[in-house]
């Protein structure tokens, strides 16, 4: 079967379409289109995503990243162009209108692209509900409801968390009970898998995410966003570059001791911003040393509480999952202590631009929903939906 994905759960436009061969337990995923439209250029310059601004784009993107997707796919088919635009009567244009009110400036790229295109070869369409932000969710489901409506392709909403953790089925088989780090900008969760689609969260953050941290800590080193990428990079030069790198600056580790699975990292973003405060001189061995010593602490902690996790339920196969998951100090180190502490753990996560947002995870998550259909008429979004 053929899968088109959507996900507009934050400031990525993503489309993907993926082909399934098999069932749902012996699956063979062949990937015929992952496209992205990155908005870090629209939002770098505020240092965050702006809701109504990424909704924005994400109306103007759709279409172009659809064609796009599509043509990489083999499935953009104009051939028909005169026939086509008589299979679609005009009624069904008022009521493509009104399922994209709100989406004035999809609407508009959305009509000609119908008129020209005919429906292609495709299944289902999977698409993002919740979390993330409702008016960027929106865009995305109102676009699946439009394409459901037009072509008469069944929909099925997709968890963006899951799509985090099930993407690494694309390459990996799992052991259950598996337990799973989500770790992006809007979330920090330890999930325990007790199998696909049976889920516990143990625990979470109790303010900020791990990504929204080095984001913020980012941001007080005049780093630039996003900031994952960027002290990761410092402190790698950092590590590199000196020898025996003695840290003046010591963070603290926020509930590292707690008995719970939960996190918190607004206190480490207040401690790098008054020790940045007592800094006169902030050249750039400073700012090495201090995003490798914030990289260091937020990573101890993830370590830490999400070993306690596998130990304590004795979990077979760790999932990691989310944009910090491509942090390479942060696998290493996992890999590390696990031996360490001497478990018997898989320890598995995606390749870098998948684990980010991508459009690819919720069709993979939605392979294994294909049974929940919804009419597209009852889909709602839930920007707190929980897994
Ligand atoms: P969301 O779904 O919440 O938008 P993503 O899964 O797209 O988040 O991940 C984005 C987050 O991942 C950002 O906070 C970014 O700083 C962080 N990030 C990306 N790459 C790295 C990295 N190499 N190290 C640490 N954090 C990273
Ligand atoms: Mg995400």
């Amino acid at each position: 079967m053929k899968i088109l994905a959507i996900e507009t759960s934050c400031d990525d436009t993503c489309i993907a379409i993926l082909d399934v061969k098999g069932e749902i337990n012996s699956p063979s995923f062949n990937v015929l289109a992952n496209e992205v439209a990155s908005q870090i250029k629209v939002h770098q310059k505020y240092g965050g995503v702006y809701p109504m601004m990424a909704k924005r784009e994400h109306q103007r993107n759709l279409v172009p990243v659809f064609t796009r997707a599509l043509k990489q796919a083999k499935l953009l088919n104009s051939k028909f162009e005169i026939r086509n635009s008589k299979q679609i009567p005009n009624s069904k244009f008022e009521i493509l209108n009104e399922i994209l009110e709100r989406e004035p400036e999809l609407y508009k790229k959305i009509i000609p692209f119908l008129r020209k295109y005919k429906k292609p070869d495709v299944d289902l369409i999977a698409v993002t509900d919740g979390p993330g932000l409702e008016p960027c969710l929106w865009v995305g489901v109102n676009f699946a409801k439009a394409l459901s409506f037009a072509w008469g392709i069944p929909v099925v909403p997709v968890n963006h968390i899951e799509s985090h953790i099930l993407v690494n089925l694309l390459e990996n088989k799992v052991k259950f009970p598996s337990m799973a780090l989500v770790v992006s900008g809007g979330h920090t969760q330890i999930i325990l898998v007790k199998k696909i689609g049976s889920y516990k969260i143990l625990g979470e953050t109790r303010d900020d995410a791990a990504g929204e941290c080095f984001d913020k800590c980012a941001k007080i080193l005049g780093l630039g966003y996003p900031g994952g990428p960027a002290i990761a990079k410092l402190a790698s030069q950092w590590k590199s570059e000196i020898r025996n790198p003695k840290s003046e600056i010591k963070l603290p580790r926020p509930m590292i001791g707690t008995k719970d699975y939960d996190f918190s990292f607004s206190g480490l973003k207040t401690a790098v911003l008054y020790a940045d405060r007592k800094v006169t001189n902030k050249n750039l061995n400073y700012k090495k040393e201090m995003a490798a010593e914030v990289q260091q602490a937020i990573a101890d902690v993830l370590i830490k509480k999400t070993l306690k996790a596998v130990k304590d339920l004795n979990a077979k196969t760790l999932i990691l999952g989310g944009g910090v998951s491509a942090n390479n100090e942060l696998q290493k180190q996992f890999k590390l202590e696990a031996k360490n502490k001497k478990l018997k753990l898989d320890i598995i996560y995606p390749e870098r631009n998948l684990s980010t947002d991508n459009a690819l995870m919720t069709a993979i998550t939605g392979f294994y929903h294909k049974k929940n259909l919804v009419n597209w008429k009852n889909i709602k979004v839930d920007g707190n939906l929980s897994i």
